[in-house]
């Protein structure tokens, strides 16, 4: 896999140049088939049909206070969740599922509004939903892993998912938007990197999201590794 690489005082962060420069775009709601074994997308389940894992016990504290304070017109499972809760287990581990996906995704007929209700209720907050919402999702589809090295030196790199990335259920899934023999997701009207820009840069930073921006568009393709 080529990648874009940044190099940030310690800190050596690697972009997927194939994906990133791509014109992939998130299609929930426009044609988005979901992540199960049956094409759905009538359903605008997206991947929240298997609800989100929350990173840490924190996220977990988080989710639940943001839950807390969403306004019931814009969360058709409210009254669900007051009496359960909105994780499917006592440790907070997951969200539940209500009717095949997350206990927050809103259904296309609902009233208040489709989508999830963490990220309605940031719009309606004038807040990103990056505050909101579990990791996973804002992150989705991208996947990040990091790697510590002896010199001290940290290593991040930031890739498309794929299929084997689901684990077993991956390659039963009747779509997944990064695959590259789909176009249905590659359908954007910027850059990937563009798309993606709010997430990427509260990732890398502004200054790091723009030199690795550069090298994905401009011309000089000559900092990069196979
Ligand atoms: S990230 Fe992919 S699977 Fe998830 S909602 Fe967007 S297009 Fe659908």
């Amino acid at each position: 896999m080529e990648s874009v690489e940044v190099v940030d005082g310690p800190t050596t962060w690697r972009l997927e140049r194939a994906f990133f420069a791509s014109n992939w775009t998130c299609i929930w709601g426009r044609g988005c088939c979901g992540i199960e074994d049956v094409s759905a997308p009538d359903l605008h389940r997206g991947c929240c049909s298997v609800g989100a894992q929350m990173a840490n016990a924190e996220e977990g504290m988080h989710i639940s206070a943001v839950a807390a304070m969403l306004d019931p017109d814009r969360f058709q499972f409210h009254a669900e969740a007051q009496a359960n809760g909105v994780f499917r287990d006592e440790a907070n581990t997951a969200t539940a599922i209500v009717d095949g996906a997350c206990i927050f995704l809103n259904r296309p007929d609902f009233a208040g509004g489709k989508g999830c209700a963490l990220h309605l209720g940031a719009i309606d907050d004038a807040e990103s939903p990056i505050g909101y919402k579990p990791l996973v999702c804002w992150q989705v589809p991208m996947l990040i892993s990091e790697t510590s090295c002896d010199d001290g030196q940290t290593e991040v790199n930031i890739r498309r998912s794929t299929r084997a990335d689901w684990g077993p259920g991956g390659e039963t899934m009747a779509w997944w938007c990064t695959d590259d023999d789909n176009p249905d997701a590659f359908v954007g009207e910027v850059p990937a990197v563009d798309a993606l820009s709010d997430e990427l840069r509260h990732l890398l930073g502004d200054r790091v999201y723009e030199s690795a921006r550069a090298k994905l568009l401009g011309d000089d393709h000559s900092n990069h590794t196979d």
